[in-house]
């Protein structure tokens, strides 16, 4: 039950009850038609609950995958190296675009990497490279050679850029889905949990004391 939230672990707490008492019933023989039907419908609800929580951490773990894909190969702006480098936290700038922050134990400096540490950041970076190189290729000051450089740059970054762009909407057109159902879900798990609760209430019947009908 490690991965279910604060909402759905109250309501399998509930359903958990509901169950114990339908086997105590069934044992005894004693279990109505209602009661059948409560039972049937937490089997459903824990059904559906259980399966989205695993398509949530599918979701997730994914996205975090992603994240991983993107090295930024930060070095020293001093040394040019990467030996002593220590993380140090995560900063946007201007453009909104995260990116890590290091210090270098070596020349005691902190500073910014000036690349995305994520690949969706990294798709809006290439695409300002790569208006960049398209300036460049088209430049009439810069030599032939130094123009065709500028033009296969391009092309390799946009080939990257087809490669990376549809994996990243298709995880954030995942994490939609994922999140609809959430609130579908969030909504039917309080439902059902006041329903429960209900039921709960009018199994707690009074009972006269012995020592007063005696
Ligand atoms: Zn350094």
């Amino acid at each position: 039950m490690k991965n279910l939230k604060e909402n759905e672990r109250e309501v399998i707490k509930l359903i958990n009850f509901f169950r114990k008492r339908a086997e105590r019933l069934i044992e005894e023989g004693a279990l109505s038609e209602e009661e059948q039907q409560v039972t049937s419908s937490c089997q459903k609800l824990e059904e559906s609950l259980y399966i989205h929580a695993a398509n949530r951490d599918a979701v997730l773990e994914k996205r975090d995958q992603l994240n991983t894909i993107v090295k930024d190969n930060a070095a020293c702006p001093k040394c040019e190296s990467n030996a002593n480098l220590k993380f140090v936290t995560v900063e946007k700038n201007e453009q909104g675009w995260k990116s890590n922050r290091y210090k270098c134990r070596r020349c005691n400096i902190a500073f910014t990497w000036n690349r995305p540490n994520n690949p969706w950041d990294l798709v809006l970076f290439l695409k300002v490279v790569v208006a960049d190189m398209e300036a460049a290729a088209q430049d009439e000051n810069e030599t032939e050679q130094a123009r065709q450089v500028a033009a296969y740059n391009r092309d390799m970054m946009l080939e990257n850029l087809a490669k990376l762009e549809p994996v990243l909407q298709s995880s954030d057109e995942e994490l939609a889905e994922m999140e609809a159902r959430e609130r579908e879900m969030s909504k039917l798990i309080h439902q059902f949990k006041n329903y429960l609760l209900i039921e709960k209430i009018k199994l707690d019947t009074w009972v006269e004391p012995k020592s007063l009908r005696d």
